[in-house]
């Protein structure tokens, strides 16, 4: 897969300088607009390459208008598909395999993209900040001459959010001292990648020593990447040590009992350690947990839950209690009219549910359909998500926990499933 800093696309459209970005003096900026006769096009930002903007730029192609101009702002040029992402460390697929590449979709939709972070919104004044992150992979697009095109703001007539659910390096320091500078985070996604292979490759360099690897969170995401980590390291003749900081008092304590007690087997079997502790600090080699006690670790992993984006606070988007964006059965803020949220980052103030792929996946089609019939002022659709989702973890070894409701199963044809499901979905977005 292309590095993204490599290939941002500001022209895909042809239209950029005609969006609100520099339209600052807004009497001037309407009395031009009407000059042109773009004063009809209406401006669509996309925050964000998830699940259910997969599904909005595969409608906007099939439903292409020449009076909307759609930007889609996000770091990255491809989406890293967590599902597939425990099977890349385990050394089932290949990483190319897990990603799909955004241009394409992109270049269907007539959108163009922003390698960019969105550091700020004011849902008042229609605006979001951009943060081009200097030295982060993908964001940096200094060396692509397209400087001059960066701004730092653009407004919008129409927003959609679908920036998942985040690990604030802030936040997490708090909680974790030393977390964000010596040990490995989850999220995003894209960066863990990365430093999974490096991880790898450096281990597989120094054969013969023994790499103690502790991941740090207890859920389901954690214990399937650990159960990965010890397949991928296996696979590659590395030697290694793994353990589990749960962080009490159960495992997966999102899932019902009969899950719980599967992996709790499941990691028995493959002997890796589990401690109950919770983690309290993070050194370079080291994890400190509560009651006094430190562990030595080369390589630690935070693997805790994932939070909102704190750029939300000040938006003045109604959010729910932990800082999510609060939409309606329309997947609409419940504040803001213009504004659409879906997956992780967005909380149904009607009808709560887990926040998963299967969810955020989900919402993609009426999200879509939304958008495009707000644009028109045509009803909007309720959105139904379903009462449960299946869940299917992957132990490592082409074994698979499945879970619905209260119920729950294991076997190879778990893994199956999962396989099946999770190639079906790349195979609906990739196009070469
Ligand atoms: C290891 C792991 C395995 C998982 N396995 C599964 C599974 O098997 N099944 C399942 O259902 N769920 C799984 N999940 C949960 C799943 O990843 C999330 O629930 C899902 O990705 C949420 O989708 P989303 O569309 O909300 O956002 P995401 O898929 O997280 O996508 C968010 C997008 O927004 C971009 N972005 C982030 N911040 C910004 C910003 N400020 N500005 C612009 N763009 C931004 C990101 O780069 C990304 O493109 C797993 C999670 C992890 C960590």
């Amino acid at each position: 897969m292309k590095n993204s800093s490599q290939d941002p696309d500001f022209g895909a459209t042809g239209q950029f300088e005609l969006t609100g970005v520099y339209f600052v003096d807004k009497k001037a900026d309407a009395a031009f607009a009407t000059t042109l006769g773009m004063d009809r096009i209406k401006t669509l930002l996309l925050l964000g390459a998830g699940h259910a903007h997969l599904q909005v730029l595969a409608q906007l192609a099939a439903n292409r208008r020449s009076d909307l101009d759609v930007t889609l702002i996000t770091p990255w040029s491809y989406l890293t598909y967590s599902g597939m992402t425990p099977g890349f460390v385990a050394g089932h697929y290949p990483l190319e395999d897990c990603q799909i590449d955004l241009q394409p979709l992109l270049r269907e939709a007539g959108a163009r993209w922003i390698s960019a972070r969105c550091s700020g919104l004011d849902a008042n004044t229609q605006s979001v900040m951009l943060d081009y992150g200097g030295s982060s992979p993908g964001v940096d697009l200094l060396q692509t001459g397209a400087t001059t095109s960066r701004p730092a703001m653009m407004t919008y007539d129409f927003l959609s959010i679908d920036t998942g659910s985040v690990m604030e390096k802030r936040k997490l320091d708090q909680s974790i001292p030393g977390a964000s500078e010596h040990a490995i985070l989850v999220r995003p996604i894209e960066q863990f990648v990365n430093r999974w292979s490096q991880v790898l490759n450096r281990a597989k360099a120094k054969p013969g020593n023994t790499l103690r690897i502790t991941v740090v969170g207890g859920g389901a995401s954690g214990i399937e990447l650990l159960m990965a980590m010890q397949q991928g390291l296996q696979t590659a003749g590395v030697t290694a040590q793994l353990r589990l900081v749960a962080g009490g008092p159960a495992l997966a304590p999102n899932y019902p009992k009969g899950v719980q007690q599967r992996l709790a087997a499941q990691l028995r079997k493959r002997q890796i350690e589990v401690d109950m502790g919770t983690c309290t600090r993070v050194t370079a080699d080291a994890v400190e947990l509560d009651g006094g006690r430190t562990l030595p670790s080369d390589v630690t992993v935070i693997a805790t839950g994932s939070a909102a984006p704190d750029w939300l606070n000040h938006s003045g988007l109604a959010q729910d209690e932990n800082g999510y964006a609060l939409v309606n059965a329309h997947l609409q803020s419940t504040t803001h009219k213009n504004v659409f949220a879906a997956g992780d980052v967005a909380t149904r103030f009607d009808r709560r549910h887990a926040r998963n792929g299967v969810y955020a996946d989900r919402a993609g089609p009426d999200l879509a359909l939304n958008l495009l019939a707000t644009l028109t002022d045509q009803p909007l659709n309720a959105h139904m998500p379903s009462d449960r989702s299946l869940n299917l973890i992957s132990c490592g070894t082409g074994h698979a926990i499945a879970n619905w409701g209260a119920l729950s199963a294991e076997g190879a044809w778990a893994w199956r499933w999962k396989d099946k499901i999770d190639r079906e979905f790349m195979a609906r977005f990739r196009r070469n």
